[in-house]
């Protein structure tokens, strides 16, 4: 009989361990990739399309990019 519970407890350790590593393995925060990242045509930094200005199938970080660019 206590050959059971030490098996039972065995068990019970070893799920509880594989448990704690899946959530330490799992990433809390996860990169946001949903979102489209464009690059600077004038500068080149990249950042969310959705915070870029675009132009004639271009995009610019700021609104000054795309006159210098537009300026060339
Ligand atoms: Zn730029």
């Amino acid at each position: 009989m206590s050959r059971l519970l030490f098996l039972v407890a065995v068990v019970g350790l070893v799920y509880w361990l594989l448990k704690r590593f899946r959530n330490s393995a799992t990433p809390v925060d996860k990169p946001v990739a949903s979102e489209d990242m464009v690059s600077c045509a004038q500068c080149g930094v990249h950042q969310p399309k959705s915070e870029s200005v675009s132009a004639a199938g271009k995009f610019f970080c700021c609104d000054e990019h795309r006159r210098q660019y537009e300026s060339k």
